[in-house]
């Protein structure tokens, strides 16, 4: 079987490069084929991200919100987003979206091959001009290879690691609860796990909400660890008040130094396995929107899907060094650090910052309103 481009993995980078593809005039003979291991039915990711316009997923945005709150134990930040909007995306619509598209591009062009195969990868075989995708029963030849099956992080091959787990209810309240236009980003009014830790609260109508207990630690906590903790919060947050758990999402999102490769040869690496989730953060939506707008730029004008990073980048990678060195070392309290930060600068700016995509005035008074203890010792250590 030979394909011009191949996906290993159809999850949320695969699919939002490949609908990229479909929408690029200089791209329309390309035959593609997209492989998963799983047919993507069911909500297993719900994603938030942040932006100024109408974004490649509009349609699809589930809800989005104008304003947030930060809590520590002694503080409470009211901040607004503008002039950004805060967009929740499903991933079940998203896929959804995602695969009528292809199908529908599919039937208007019978003589494009857009293909799916549900099978585990095992291996993809580097060539000269090619690669060889290795499933259960087939080996596919492609052009292009878009690896984003998750990585492995080998030891040593990092200086810093941390896991963002955590672990989300859906709520239906028994009667309204919530103000549907506003967040909780960080609630740190929960137990910190000996490292940092918060509470996330993204109501979608006045009696529904996504409660997330997150975690940025080494350790995973058991399942039991997640739930006490939030029906903990509940019970002190919104007491007497009933409500079922309509849903429950987990995961973990690596927050780590780890050098990410971007290509070998045809295989080049999107997503998480491409380097796309801050370190510093865990958020990987919106960068894996722009690595897939920047890569479609690249191949219309040069013909071959290739980036390198630009210098700003490689510096954001430094601040985001930085920071998980101050979080991982616990050189300052990580609730004191997000309040300051959120406090002493403009929201916009810091959402800019966060999205990489602040300006260097902007970078530079940020830096200028951390804790210059905590952020030398980590600049000092990486050197
Ligand atoms: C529960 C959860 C919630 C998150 N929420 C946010 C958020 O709110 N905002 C944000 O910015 N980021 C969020 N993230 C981080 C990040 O956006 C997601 O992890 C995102 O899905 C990463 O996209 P990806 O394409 O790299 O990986 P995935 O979307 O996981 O895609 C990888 C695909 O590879 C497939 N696969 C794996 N192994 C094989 C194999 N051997 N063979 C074939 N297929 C295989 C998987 O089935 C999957 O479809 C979240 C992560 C998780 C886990």
């Amino acid at each position: 079987m030979h394909y011009d481009v191949v996906f290993a993995g159809a999850g949320c980078a695969g699919l939002s490069l490949a609908l990229r593809i479909l929408q690029s005039p200089a791209l329309a003979s390309l035959n593609i084929l997209l492989i998963d291991q799983q047919s993507k039915q069911e909500n297993d990711h719900t994603w938030c991200f942040w932006e100024t316009q109408p974004g490649f997923f509009e349609s699809i945005v589930y809800h989005r919100w104008e304003k947030a709150k930060i809590y520590t134990h002694h503080h409470q930040l009211n901040l607004s987003f503008h002039p950004f909007a805060y967009k929740m995306i499903r991933s079940v619509d998203f896929y959804r979206f995602a695969h009528d598209r292809l199908q529908h591009a599919q039937s208007q062009h019978p003589h494009r091959k857009i293909g799916w195969l549900y099978e585990p990868v095992l291996n993809i075989e580097h060539q000269q001009t090619h690669a060889i995708v290795h499933t259960t029963s087939h080996h596919i030849q492609a052009s292009y290879v878009f690896n984003s099956l998750p990585p492995a992080f080998p030891a040593n091959s990092y200086k810093h690691f941390l896991w963002q787990h955590f672990r989300g209810w859906f709520v239906h309240m028994h009667k309204p609860t919530f103000d549907p236009k506003s967040i909780i980003l960080m609630d740190f009014r929960v137990p910190q796990q000996n490292a940092t830790a918060f509470m996330y609260v993204l109501p979608t109508s006045s009696q529904d909400a996504l409660l997330e207990y997150t975690v940025f630690s080494t350790h995973l906590l058991v399942a039991e660890a997640y739930n006490t903790c939030i029906y903990n919060y509940m019970q002190q947050h919104y007491p007497n008040i009933t409500y079922d758990i309509i849903e429950e999402e987990q995961g973990k999102i690596p927050m780590t130094d780890f050098n990410f490769p971007s290509q070998h040869g045809p295989i080049i690496y999107l997503g998480t396995a491409g380097g796309q989730t801050k370190a510093s953060t865990g958020y990987t939506f919106s960068f894996i929107q722009q690595h897939s707008d920047a890569l479609i730029r690249a191949w219309e004008k040069t013909g071959k899907p290739q980036l390198s990073p630009t210098l700003h980048q490689r510096i954001y990678r430094w601040y985001d060094q930085l920071l998980l060195h101050v979080l991982q070392h616990q050189l300052y309290p990580g609730d004191q650090l997000f309040k300051i930060l959120f406090e002493k600068n403009a929201p916009a700016s810091v959402l800019r910052f966060l999205n990489n995509q602040s300006s260097w005035v902007e970078d530079l008074h940020i830096i200028a309103s951390l804790p210059a203890k905590p952020f030398l010792k980590a600049f000092f250590a990486q050197l």
